[in-house]
């Protein structure tokens, strides 16, 4: 079976390098905090772009201390994507302030920036894109929106690890970037991590203190504000400072996979794949495509050995956690003309190109013999 991701495969490329790390937290007993914290911190920082890292104990917090401390809460709008993981929509809930969902771009999975617009109340504090798939948002006029009506940008990055837009990293848009470690992530740790970047030394300092307990960065023994308990562990980025200068690479064969199945699939004109913008540099954390047999893959493909999957099926708000939102009736045209069609392909940077094309092959072979039965 070829799987949508496949985590063996990575560790085994790096297993003797892991596993001694490991053993020297354990050695160590450096499990919370330590320098391999510092290590990393600095280190992701460098690599994305940013002036500062805050590590957390994962994503979704990363999304929730960040809008926190933008001084977000109840009464306020953050506007998001309809199409994301909970997370996304979730956080901004968490902080009191309420999620208002925007359809997705007509060619693109992330957010349409129009609709952002019609949807600015004199409620609305921030907008909350997320790099989907890996394919950077639109994060120029994103940008000249917020800007023009005096909004906060926060991006979701936990699926964008090195994307860029215009040649500039994800992340550093705005007032702050959060990342995942999650396991199947682009970098991914061996259990729950996350980070926050930013360019403002205040707001690291900021976050970093509420994700510890509100702890006074001066004296050991008292706490500035009440705070939480999100902090990354010490074996976590033990891994993931193994990992981190590898990234880049895996992020070129992430590519590479992608342009494989490009060539393997541009004969079959039942199928569009994933459109990379001019500008902007997708790091493919899933590869989509679109194919009026959509069903017929997904009932098939596994059967022939071949994982495949949804990214993401139910819209968040017609989720049944927004059975009361106001939006949970409310169609969105492109995400809704998206959903019918998009299947997720196996994309991990060990994948070989023997593997893309016996998927390629396999995908062209079920949509003719389903034409021929039709
Ligand atoms: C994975 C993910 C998150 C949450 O990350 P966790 O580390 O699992 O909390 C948030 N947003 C998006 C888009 C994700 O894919």
């Amino acid at each position: 079976m070829i799987p949508l991701v496949d985590l063996q495969a990575n560790y085994r490329s790096l297993k003797k390098e892991i596993d001694e790390a490991i053993q020297q937290v354990i050695t160590d007993s450096a499990f919370i905090r330590g320098s391999r914290i510092a290590t990393f911190e600095s280190a992701f920082a460098d690599l994305s772009g940013a002036d500062h890292c805050v590590s957390v104990a994962n994503g979704t917090d990363a999304l929730y201390i960040s809008l926190r401390m933008l001084g977000i809460g109840p009464g306020d709008e953050v506007i998001t994507t309809c199409s994301s993981w909970i997370s996304t929509s979730e956080s901004i809930s968490q902080t009191g302030a309420t999620p208002v969902f925007a359809d997705i771009e007509k060619n693109y999975p992330t957010i349409d920036p129009d609709h952002v617009e019609a949807l600015i109340t004199q409620n609305t504090v921030a907008i909350l894109p997320v790099h989907l798939h890996g394919q950077p948002a639109r994060m120029d006029r994103l940008s000249e929106i917020a800007e023009r009506h005096g909004l906060a940008i926060i991006e979701d990055c936990a699926q964008a690890h090195l994307a860029t837009f215009a040649g500039r990293p994800v992340g550093t848009w705005g007032q702050a970037g959060t990342f995942s470690f999650y396991p199947g992530k682009n970098l991914g740790a061996f259990g729950d991590a996350g980070a926050i970047i930013t360019n403002s030394q205040e707001f690291a300092e900021k976050t970093a203190c509420f994700a510890r307990h509100g702890a006074s960065p001066s004296s050991k023994h008292d706490h500035v504000m009440e705070g939480i308990n999100s902090r990354m562990d010490g074996l976590q980025a033990a891994v993931l400072n193994v990992k981190l200068p590898h990234l880049r690479a895996w992020t070129e064969n992430r590519r590479e996979v992608a342009r494989h199945y490009r060539s393997g699939l541009v004969d079959s004109s039942s199928i569009t794949c994933p459109k990379s913008r001019e500008n902007g540099h997708h790091v493919y954390h899933v590869f989509e495509i679109l194919t009026k047999y959509r069903d017929h893959l997904l009932e098939t493909l596994p059967k022939k050995g071949i994982s495949v999957a949804r990214h993401y099926p139910k819209l968040l708000p017609r989720l049944q956690a927004y059975a009361h939102h106001p939006q949970h009736r409310e169609t969105f045209p492109n995400a809704d003309k998206r959903n019918l069609e998009a299947l997720s392909l196996p994309i991990y940077p060990e994948l070989t190109f023997e593997q893309t094309a016996v998927i390629s092959d396999a995908i062209i072979t079920c949509i003719s013999s389903s034409q021929a039965s039709n």
